[in-house]
């Protein structure tokens, strides 16, 4: 095996992990934007990136179905590897298409209601009758749907 002392230069290794399943999760982009540099996770939700210059970076993990993107802070040092855990929670707001209403079996009417910190973009859903806001603050990302024209919760 040869190793590489390349001078100047340290690694971020770490797992991207579901906070409600409990487990790693699989094939999330992992990227810093500052040096637009990034990997997947593999299917433990391992990851790993090396060669990054020494300093400071801002390094988010997102991925479809998980909501808003993970975001940490990371310092690299000379020659060592910097171990974070990042962790997602699934949010069924983060959905393509919508679902229909089981009474009257539409979409046109269905719309997500959203628990948790209302902001300013999820105020302005509001005001336009995109979304509903529910009254639940545990979580930011854990909506059921409504029928407007039924008026029922499912
Ligand atoms: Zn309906």
């Amino acid at each position: 095996m040869i190793l590489c002392r390349c001078q100047n230069y340290g690694t971020v290794e770490g797992i991207v992990y579901d906070s409600i399943e409990k487990q790693g999760i699989a094939f999330v982009n992992v990227y810093i934007p500052k040096i637009r540099t990034g990997t997947i996770t593999d299917t433990t939700g391992r990851f790993k990136i090396e060669n990054l210059k020494l300093g400071e970076y801002e390094i988010k993990a997102s991925l479809i179905g998980y909501g808003r993107p993970g975001v940490k802070e990371i310092k690299i040092y000379q020659d060592s590897t910097t171990f974070i855990e990042i962790n997602l929670a699934q949010c069924k707001y983060d959905y393509f298409g919508q679902p229909s209403c089981p009474i009257c079996n539409k979409t046109d009417e269905a719309i997500p209601i959203v628990y948790g910190e209302s902001t300013k973009n999820i105020l302005r859903k509001a005001k336009k009758g995109k979304i509903l806001i529910g009254g639940c603050p545990i979580s930011n990302c854990d909506p059921h749907w409504y029928c407007k024209r039924d008026k029922i919760n499912f």
